[in-house]
């Protein structure tokens, strides 16, 4: 095969728990990830050697420093530098929005790259792989919904049994995720997740239960330093969400609808307030 495209989802976290900080130096976390339909477009093709990395986006390298790059690099390592790839980024997904959008590209690029040389590796192989680029690719690979534990490398797969109607709002600026988890280190918790509820309530397509185990423990770091997240939440809320959290440490804010067309128009009415306002469901790859 010399060509391949392949669609790179964003995640949205429905939970992120906080347990403490490891003697590694990560954090220990408890987290429902879920891919949505808002997705990049990564098109892969064929060199004898080297890699390439071309992009419509401004934002993100196109060197080592892109994770897709990285992720090539990592995987022709692993079979023996059988070749080369060109990878074309078409960038969907904001930059820095807490939505894992390098990760996911990582994730495509590894899966694709698999496909395309015909190598067969194993899923946990491929899990490797990913894990030495960032802690949200292994999830990328698995794909889906899962709680995951750990860095985020212990995943339980949740089954959905309906897809879920969302609002995103990205407000157009970038937040550090190192920054805000350092930022929790001197704070006390005092909302906590019910990750065994919200799992349930996702298996059961009982939205009410989702929605009242939902929260982030980094909410609080983020919207001090940008209260306009609590402002776009409070948005959400007003036009008929049944919650809206903030996506991992920030800054785009999800709201969760009864339906998609509840969705379609919230976004209506939020679309001229925000940067990007996008609508999307659970990912059904
Ligand atoms: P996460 O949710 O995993 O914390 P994020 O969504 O907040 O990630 P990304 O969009 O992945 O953030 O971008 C974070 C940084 O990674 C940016 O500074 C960007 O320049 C860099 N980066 C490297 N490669 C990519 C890529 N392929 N797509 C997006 N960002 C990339």
């Amino acid at each position: 095969m010399q060509e391949l495209v392949i669609l790179a989802p964003a995640k949205i976290n429905l939970t992120l728990d906080v347990k403490g900080k490891r003697p590694d130096g990560y954090h220990e976390l408890e987290t429902i990830m879920h891919q949505i339909s808002l997705a990049d477009v990564v098109r892969l093709r064929r060199r004898p050697k080297g890699i390439k990395v071309v992009t419509d986006s401004s934002l993100i390298p196109v060197d080592e420093n892109n994770l897709a790059w990285r992720a090539a690099a990592e995987f022709f390592d692993v079979i023996g530098n059988r070749g080369g790839a060109s990878i074309y980024i078409e960038k969907r997904i904001p930059v820095g929005a807490g939505l894992a959008g390098g990760s996911t590209d990582a994730a495509a690029v590894i899966k694709g790259l698999n496909t395309m040389y015909e190598c067969n590796l194993e899923k946990n192989e491929m899990l490797e792989i990913g894990a030495r680029i960032g802690s949200d690719v292994p999830f990328c690979i698995q794909g889906g919904t899962v709680l995951a534990r750990g860095r985020g490398e212990q995943m339980t797969p949740l089954h959905l049994a309906r897809p879920l109607s969302l609002v995103l709002v990205y407000p157009g600026f970038s937040v550090s995720t190192r920054e805000v988890y350092q930022g929790l280190a001197d704070r006390e918790i005092l909302v906590r997740p019910d990750n065994r509820g919200v799992g349930e309530g996702l298996e059961r397509g009982q939205l009410e239960l989702v929605c009242r185990g939902m929260a982030n423990v980094l909410e609080t770091v983020t919207i001090d330093w940008h209260p306009e997240i609590a402002d776009i939440k409070q948005r959400m809320m007003g036009t008929g969400a049944v919650k809206a959290l903030m996506s991992g440490s920030g800054p785009t804010v999800f709201g969760v609808f009864r339906s998609q067309e509840a969705a379609v128009q919230t976004c209506d009415i939020i679309r001229n307030h925000y940067q990007e306002v996008f609508t999307a469901l659970s990912w059904r790859g």
